[in-house]
């Protein structure tokens, strides 16, 4: 009755959330006194057995022309007939754009019941009860199910990557998983060479302040030389300044990136809801009185047209002279 965990790859390679679903399976598993089985869909460039690093004991890989394209149904159900023929009682995933369009169909296919976007190990397994962020992160919820099967979903960089050193041996499962499928999928578009939002470990991040959406420029600058994404509050992609794939907050994406740099941004509520599990935040701001720099670890009170080129600049010179 192992753990399952689906191990999400991006174009092959696993993502590096993947290692953090393994870790936090290995911590479920660990304390059930079972082992961890991930499952990797889709043709893989990375190799299997590098889960076996954070906890997996077996990586069972999945491929096959129905793989060719993400289809969250066609892969639901994939997962589902692996924990199906290893008897799990738990399937794990990341809360990614694809683990969120799995996790529901997932738990219907496999006959369980679904918590999403946990924050920590289960405290208890009969009833199965694990935490979650409510009302907007200001508080904790222990959500409990009976169920005997249970998927849970994690919210992405919330928990963090164990290594355990261990090895994984790798096995593959012929799916019947084509003749399931109700979507097509027609057309993808890929965005290339961009850090995707909800995986950045860094973050920079701009609103209204930013006056344009030609000004995106420098944040852009910035955002590179650092080797971070970009996110934008919610009055800037409804205006059509950035895409709405860059709005972060309560009806947003949420993050949880080491760093966190907000230029321009006022600090509303609904904008700190879907931010304030940033480890480290630094807000640039010209008005002193901002509410942002109340949940600020660092703040610069300034003209961000001034003070992200001279930041910019300064990163430059700091990483030229590494
Ligand atoms: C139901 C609901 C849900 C919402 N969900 C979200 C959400 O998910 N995400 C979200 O972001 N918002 C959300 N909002 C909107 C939210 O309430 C705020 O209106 C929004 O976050 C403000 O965006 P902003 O800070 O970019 O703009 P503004 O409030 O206009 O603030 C601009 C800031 O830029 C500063 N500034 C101006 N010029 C400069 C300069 N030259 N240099 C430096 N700083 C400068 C100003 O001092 C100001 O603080 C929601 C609102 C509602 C009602």
């Amino acid at each position: 009755m192992a753990v399952i965990v689906f191990a999400e790859s991006w174009e092959g390679k696993f993502k590096k959330i993947t290692n953090e679903a393994v870790s936090y399976a290995h911590g479920l598993a660990e304390a059930e006194g079972t082992n961890v089985i991930a499952v990797a869909v889709g043709a893989l460039e990375s190799d299997p057995a590098e889960l076996g690093k954070y906890g997996a004991s077996e990586v069972v890989t999945v491929e096959g022309d129905a793989f060719a394209s993400f289809n969250a149904s066609v892969w639901a159900t994939a997962i589902a007939e692996v924990a199906e023929a290893k008897g799990a009682k738990h399937i794990v995933l990341s809360g990614t754009n694809n683990g969120k369009m799995i996790g529901p169909m997932l738990s219907v296919k496999a006959g369980a019941s679904y918590i999403s976007n946990a924050i920590d190990i289960p405290s208890n397994f009969a009833p199965f009860t694990v935490r979650r962020n409510a009302f907007s992160n200001k508080g904790l919820v222990d959500y409990q199910t009976n169920a005997e099967k249970v998927v849970v979903s994690i919210v992405p960089n919330a928990l963090g990557v164990k290594e355990t050193g261990g090895s994984a041996s790798v096995s593959s499962h012929s799916s019947s998983a084509a003749a399931d499928s109700r979507v097509n999928v027609i057309d993808v578009d890929r965005v290339k060479g961009k850090i995707p939002l909800p995986e950045a470990d860094l973050v920079v991040s701009a609103g209204r302040g930013m006056k344009a959406p030609e000004n995106w420029t420098m944040i852009e600058e910035l955002a590179d030389v650092l080797g971070a994404g970009t996110a934008c509050s919610k009055p800037v992609s409804d205006i059509g300044w950035r895409p709405h794939s860059e709005h972060v907050g309560q009806t947003g994406i949420q993050i949880n990136p080491s760093l966190y740099i907000a230029v321009g941004i006022s600090g509303a509520i609904q904008h700190l809801a879907g931010v304030s599990g940033s480890k480290t935040i630094v807000v640039i701001n010209n008005d002193p009185e901002a509410p942002f720099f109340k949940a600020a670890d660092y703040g610069i009170v300034g003209d961000a047209f001034e003070v992200v080129p001279k930041l910019t600049e300064a990163l430059k010179s700091f990483k030229a002279n590494q």
